[in-house]
């Protein structure tokens, strides 16, 4: 399959009071045509810095990157211009923010915001953008289109107002779609519609997803691979079927013990991950996992666990799935 983007050894950093917060390091992952890929992690993983590169929307400075590519078709979009940059959002990649509040315009009817975007890259006449913006609406499951396109933001529901959003950033067939934790604003009902609909058109269209989540759960009906970023790091990545049936790093299975499962016990409890994941300003010499991993050796304290490779699809960051640690056997326990 040919891949629609190509994150290579992206670091970024931002300034702040009392130093460097190294936000993401040497993190690399592809997509495919027709794939949906899931980044996983907790609040501060970096995951939203890396969908924020990808679209150029880090604020320089504070934010600076440091390294890396960002290959959309095989063009670098960290070498673009700003200008150039505006032709790439919302036509070649579409993006949807976890709140739709703040991202339409309270002031503009949500035609008019829909139909920007089409008149601006695909160069529609007003008649011919509105035309298609009633379209999206239908296709988005928003009843009366013809009406509501003429209403304003406040005049739709949550998850009406998400649906919106979905519509702006499909309306110009963008290769790539960029959810950052779309759902996480709605009551769960609401939830589990609007990811059914994104599943739906991303059949039908055929665009390429990037969810962006910190929760799991969600993760298991909608995409086909899942990156599990934590610290900054990308520490797993797999297909579905390997992170949730074979998961191979500590943090990765932490968080799919946390999870509820329906065939579960009611009696078996969900355990959460403790501790808090490490500071970015100044990141641990070895692996970011260590103080809350139960299973630390010596060498996670003083070396970055390398990438090994377990299958095509799948690759871990942990020093137990290394060939070189498994070989020595005596790395040992912290305690040893
Ligand atoms: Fe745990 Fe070591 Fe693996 Fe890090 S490298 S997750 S500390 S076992
Ligand atoms: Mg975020």
């Amino acid at each position: 399959m040919k891949k629609i983007l190509d994150v290579k050894n992206l670091s970024v950093s931002f300034h702040v009071y009392g130093g460097e917060v190294q936000a993401i390091r040497d993190v690399s992952f592809d997509v495919k045509a027709g794939e949906a890929v899931a980044i996983v992690g907790e609040s501060g993983s970096g995951k939203s810095v890396t969908a924020q590169t990808i679209m150029r929307l880090i604020q320089t400075p504070p934010g600076k990157i440091k390294a890396g590519e960002v290959l959309l078709d095989g063009q670098d979009l960290l070498k673009l211009s700003e200008k150039e940059m505006q032709k790439v959002r919302g036509n070649k990649i579409g993006m949807i923010f976890q709140d739709p509040m703040t991202s339409l315009n309270p002031t503009m009817t949500v035609g008019k915001q829909i139909m920007e975007g089409l008149v601006l890259h695909q160069r529609l006449s007003s008649k011919a953008a509105k035309a298609r913006a009633i379209e999206l609406l239908k296709m988005v499951g928003i009843p009366n289109p013809e009406t509501r396109i003429g209403q304003y933001p406040h005049q739709f529901s949550g998850g009406m107002r998400q649906r919106v959003m979905i519509a702006i950033a499909l309306a110009c067939n963008p290769a790539l779609l960029i959810a950052d934790e779309p759902t996480t604003a709605l009551d769960v009902t609401i939830q589990a519609q609007i990811l059914q609909l994104m599943k739906d058109l991303q059949k039908e269209t055929n665009t390429s997803i990037i969810l962006i989540t910190h929760d799991l759960g969600i993760v298991a009906d909608i995409c086909d691979r899942v990156i599990v970023m934590y610290a900054g790091q990308i520490v797993e990545t797999g297909t579905k079927r390997e992170i949730f049936r074979n998961p191979k790093h500590p943090y990765t299975k932490g968080l799919l013990k946390s999870l509820p499962r329906l065939d579960q016990d009611k009696n078996e409890p969900l355990i959460p991950i403790f501790g808090t994941p490490p500071d970015l300003i100044k990141p641990p010499q070895g692996c970011g996992f260590c103080e809350r991993c139960d299973e630390a050796m010596h060498i996670c304290e003083t070396e970055i666990p390398e990438r090994t490779v377990l299958s095509d699809t799948h690759a871990v960051r942990c020093w137990l799935q290394h060939p070189y640690a498994k070989q020595q056997g005596a790395l040992g326990g912290k305690e040893a």
